[in-house]
């Protein structure tokens, strides 16, 4: 029962926590000796933060960074927009704009505390895969050694070495406008929401870190042949900023700058074997939309449970290859939404010329703007169900932090779950759902409740990823025995009869 993950970016981190709790023997391989240096992904998304939420590490994040409530679209010819994130249906109605650091030092802590070694100046450079296991070449300090596991998990980033290893296609394509990131500093303070200035050569967006500081992330058409590489002179920050932002954006001070490719690209498998690959490592996209880190944490938590299921011998024959088959589809949506954004922001001339108008007519359209909202947010996407276990509208959909009576105590049911068991919900009067129940309870956090389900169910059986797995208004103990086999296998001791 061992688990290798390579690479201690976001994703590798949460994987690595979730693994430990479930009780997994689990490592991380880290090629870079030190932190990295100040900045990278700015926001963490609501989907994202539920996640952490569920881990109980939400509120300390949010602690940290900034909530931003709206983005507020500038087309520089006095037209605007505003999208609304103050999402009805989540605890936390905001972007949090906050450094990726410190996402990742609390995901560290946390895997840490839970007893991972995450070793660094470790760098994964040959795989050998087998019918038992993964054998890999790791080069340190002190030189190359090979590591065996169980499985292992490439969340080594964009340039993942693991992809390269197991020759999985990384299909797609570059944006030929580089992107220009600087953190900076304005003579002029802005509204507290993520600001993109749209202009005729290209597109800023200013969020806020809440301190005085604010993340420029530039596509600037006049500036497409430069070559990445970075830092970036600090006069062509502000020009392109004063520029982009028809003057509105005056900058005082840039304390760190960097250009870079961006690209679009997914890799067309997720599991090659016994190894499989999350985050950036399976899917990049262009930081316009900020859902990279989110959407590698999604993967984490809907990766984690399920392959601690198999490492611990109970899940069912489907349950492994879903990863790839929910992931992939999740991943293809993102990578769809943010292209859609840059292009709308980058646009050719004709599309310009319109765009000032037609953008926020749409955006005016309630259901357009509130599905646009849902999808960055991560919380408008549903899973689609091998046959047989969708039941109901509800399965396979995201459940939301109930409001729920625990004996007398008020509970949420975000509080109660651990990301890494089944939680079953069962509010009929008797019990006999949570009875029935019982032969998983290694798998199955049991409980019996007072309130709501969604469509008016009885008992509810949420995913350790906080997806509907089973409701019923009527539940039968039979039927519910049947399904928690196909979920979550066995019962402990073997069927009954
Ligand atoms: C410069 C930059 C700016 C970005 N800006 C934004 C933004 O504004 N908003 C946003 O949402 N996203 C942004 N992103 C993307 C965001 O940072 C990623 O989506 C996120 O970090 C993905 O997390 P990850 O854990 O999958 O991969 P990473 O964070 O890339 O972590 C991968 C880890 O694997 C390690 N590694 C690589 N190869 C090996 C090996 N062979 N052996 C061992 N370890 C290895 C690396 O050192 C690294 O620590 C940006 C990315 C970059 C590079």
């Amino acid at each position: 029962m061992s688990v290798t993950i390579v690479g201690a970016g976001p994703t590798g981190l949460m994987l690595a926590g979730d693994l430990a709790e479930a009780g997994i023997d689990v490592r991380v391989l880290e090629k870079r000796a030190r932190e990295t240096g100040p900045t990278r992904g700015f926001a963490v998304h609501a989907r994202a933060l539920e996640l952490l939420d569920v881990r109980g590490l939400a509120d300390t994040l949010v602690a940290q960074g900034f909530p931003v409530p709206e983005v507020r679209v500038a087309f520089g010819d006095g037209r605007g927009l505003t999208l609304d994130m103050r999402h009805p249906e989540s605890r936390f109605p905001f972007v949090l704009v906050v450094r990726q650091g410190r996402t990742e030092a609390l995901l560290r802590q946390r895997a840490e505390r839970l007893g991972v070694p995450v070793v660094r100046g470790a760098e994964v450079t040959g795989l050998a895969q087998d019918e038992d296991g993964v054998d890999l070449a790791v080069r340190t300090a002190d030189g190359e050694r090979t590591e065996r596991a169980d499985r292992v998990v490439g969340t080594d980033g964009a340039h993942s070495t693991v992809r390269e290893l197991l020759g999985v296609r990384f299909g797609g394509h570059g944006y030929d406008t580089r992107i220009l990131l600087a953190d900076v500093r304005l003579r002029r303070e802005l509204p507290p929401a993520v600001n993109p200035f749209v202009g005729p050569d290209g597109v800023a967006l200013l969020p806020p870190y809440g301190d005085g500081w604010y993340r420029a992330t530039v596509w600037d058409r006049a500036r497409q042949d430069a070559p990445p590489g970075g830092p970036v002179d600090a006069e062509e920050v502000a020009e392109s900023l004063r520029r982009l932002s028809g003057g509105v954006l005056d900058v005082a001070e840039v304390r760190w700058s960097a250009r870079l490719l961006s690209e679009r690209r997914q890799a067309r498998d997720y599991r090659v074997g016994r190894v499989l690959l999350a985050g950036d490592a399976a899917h990049v996209h262009s930081p316009m939309g900020a859902m990279g880190t989110s959407t590698g944490l999604q993967d984490a938590a809907n990766l984690s449970w399920k392959l601690a299921a198999v490492e611990k011998g109970w899940a069912p024959a489907w349950l492994l290859d879903s990863y790839e088959a929910e992931r992939h589809r999740a991943g293809r949506a993102t990578l769809r939404l943010s292209d859609m954004i840059l292009r709308a922001a980058v646009a050719p001339a004709p599309v310009r010329a319109v765009r000032s108008r037609v953008v926020p007519a749409l955006a005016g359209v309630h259901a357009f703007a509130d599905r646009v909202r849902l999808r960055l947010a991560g919380l408008g996407h549903s899973y689609e169900l091998p046959d047989g276990l969708t039941v109901s509208d509800t399965t396979g959909t995201r459940v939301d932090d109930l409001p729920l009576t625990v004996g007398d105590r008020p509970a949420r049911l975000y509080e109660l779950m651990d990301g890494v068991r089944f939680t079953l919900l069962d509010a009929s009067p008797d019990g006999a759902a949570a009875e029935a129940a019982l032969p998983w309870a290694d798998r199955v956090r049991i409980l019996r409740v007072r309130g709501d389900l969604p469509g008016g169910a009885q008992v509810l059986l949420v995913r350790p990823d906080g997806y509907a797995a089973w409701d019923d208004a009527h539940p039968d103990a039979e039927e519910e025995r049947t399904v928690l086999r196909q979920w979550a296998g066995a019962e402990a001791g073997g069927p009954r009869p």
